[in-house]
């Protein structure tokens, strides 16, 4: 999308297009803005008129600026572009809030840089109580090795640290942590874990898996209902700030909805939620008689949450071919068949949608068994069952996932942020990973996810990524799957919305959908698409409320 003559302009723009019967005075006016609205009837637009916290009119200057009443306020955008705003499908913003607000972030570049961190929250922490970090990952330091017990121990000897890496496979102690956990240089590893040793046996610090358990135990839990909100309300924060209005939560637990319901009421919800329910928790809610769509347009329940198997970054997503470099590894799985089965037919059979992650292609398969099955023993209209990740595909899946009409939910930002982490997967895989152009090909609709904290939510750089399909060292990774910003932008907005039933009520800017939008600094149809992920986002408005603003 180029330069467009004022015919096409207007063309594009349509009619204006109003609300039946919109009779109501517009509370708020937003002309002069270059919309695009994600609407293929009137994809342009000049001006919008909002009402309780709706658009009920969308055209041009004039016409929307001709139903301005007497309390109707106006706001010039200077011709600044307008999206919709953003739905993150795949997100843990309850958890990670909490994370924010309680650990270190070590998303840094040097050992260094993390042990000035540690030692600064030390500082702050009296002696003996644990001092935390959270989304270090050792790929993204300059000092080209991991964290040890001695970086550790030399910035933190007083209290207890336990920094995890990003991938969440993974977690590095100091001395006094091991000393808490009771680990010492005898201690057997446990099944599925393992303390790592030094060539002398002597303990490195870092602890895989299952041994990251010792740790969970001896550190006291001491969040509190308020802090859950105040998770809630910073990674709101944080997230409207980059143009998400809407997220899924896709590991929600009765206490995290609780918390986003707690922060709606305090008035600290910006955005809006869709959250999804573990399984562990699900007998508790369909007991209630709750069931997925139930809340409001702020927070919704959404399907039930279930695991087939492991993760991309930590090299356990089950796979049909191994590994590069790891010949006898193939990843593996995190349940049965049988118990995604019996599971998923007891959601489903309550109204539950179903979400299942599933990265490596034999897992999806396997899901995918799950859902056909059920669908036939329980044909539901309209089931829309969702595959999480839904990473490594070949063309038995798409053509699975088309006779379900199944939604795939793959990571934006992964080829971006992560490209480095590809290499395990061989140049050849990679064309069939995050597959949105094979996706986008086949009908389906594959939708903008995060996975925030394993990776970054800034939906312009999930566009970049999408479009560009290169890392931020300029590596091209599956050029293949690259979508057009148009596409990538309805991916991030409509695609959103119709993975949680929610396509009438948003995902992009038409009368009667709730206004969110996001205001950006620069034309993004007109960027280098190498610089999108720098693209300023000025001003995000979720119900007609501006929310952030630069
Ligand atoms: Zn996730």
């Amino acid at each position: 999308m180029h330069e467009t003559t004022r015919r096409e302009f207007l063309h594009a723009m349509g009619a204006l297009a109003l609300v039946p019967l919109a009779r109501t005075e517009p509370d708020l006016i937003l002309y002069n803005g270059n919309f695009w609205t994600v609407n293929a009837k009137a994809p342009q637009a000049q001006a919008v008129a909002i009402s309780g916290g709706r658009f009920i009119a969308i055209g041009s200057n004039e016409d929307v600026l001709n139903l301005a009443a007497g309390r109707s306020r106006k706001i010039d955008l200077g011709q600044k572009t307008v999206l919709p705003g953003f739905i993150d499908a795949h997100t843990h913003p309850a958890s990670a809030g909490r994370l924010h607000l309680r650990q270190v972030d070590c998303d840094l570049r040097s050992v260094a840089a993390i042990q000035a961190g540690l030692r600064e929250r030390a500082g702050k922490t009296p002696p003996n109580q644990w001092v935390l970090g959270f989304k270090y990952d050792d790929t993204k330091t300059s000092d080209g090795r991991r964290l040890t017990v001695h970086d550790l121990d030399a910035a933190v000897p007083d209290h207890p640290v336990l920094v995890t890496h990003r991938g969440g496979h993974e977690a590095f102690a100091n001395s006094l942590a091991l000393k808490l956990a009771k680990i010492d240089e005898k201690t057997p590893d446990p099944t599925g874990g393992q303390f790592e040793h030094d060539p002398a046996g002597h303990l490195t610090g870092r602890i895989n898996e299952r041994a990251i358990e010792a740790f969970e135990k001896v550190i006291p839990s001491t969040e509190t209902r308020d802090d859950y909100r105040e998770g809630v309300k910073l990674i709101a924060k944080m997230m409207t700030k980059t143009g998400i209005t809407s997220v899924g939560d896709a590991l929600g637990s009765p206490e995290d909805l609780q918390a986003y319901q707690d922060a709606r009421d305090a008035g600290d919800l910006p955005m809006r939620v869709y959250c999804f329910i573990y399984h562990t928790y699900i007998d508790r809610m369909i007991a209630a008689g709750i069931r997925t769509g139930f809340g409001d347009e702020w927070v919704r329940v959404g399907g039930m949450k279930q695991v087939a198997d492991g993760a991309i970054a930590g090299r356990t997503a089950r796979l049909s071919q191994p590994y590069i470099g790891h010949p006898n590894d193939y990843g593996t799985f995190s349940a049965t068949e049988d118990e995604l089965y019996e599971n998923g037919r007891k959601a489903h059979k309550a109204g539950w949608q179903l979400g299942t992650h599933a990265n490596g292609d034999v897992a999806i398969e396997r899901v995918l068994s799950v859902y056909e099955r059920i669908n036939r023993e329980m044909p539901r209209k309209d089931p829309r069952f969702r595959i999480e990740h839904c990473t490594v595909i070949n063309d038995s899946i798409v053509r699975r996932m088309q006779a379900l009409n199944a939604i795939p939910t793959p990571f934006s930002t992964y080829v971006y942020y992560h490209g480095e982490k590809m290499q395990y997967y061989g140049e050849e895989r990679v064309q069939h990973m995050f597959a949105l152009r094979t996706f986008l090909d086949a009908g389906l609709r594959p939708t903008q996810a995060s996975d925030y904290p394993p990776g970054e939510f800034p939906p312009m750089m999930a566009l970049q990524s999408e479009v560009t399909r290169t890392d931020m060292n300029g590596h091209l990774w599956g050029a293949n799957q690259r979508v057009s910003l148009e596409e990538a932008i309805r991916i991030g907005t409509m695609n959103g919305a119709y993975a949680s039933y929610e396509e009438n009520l948003k995902g992009s800017i038409e009368p009667g959908k709730l206004a969110d939008l996001v205001v950006l600094g620069r034309d993004p149809f007109k960027e280098d698409p190498s610089y999108l992920v720098t693209t300023p986002v000025e001003r995000t408005m979720t119900g007609g409320k501006w929310v952030y603003e630069l």
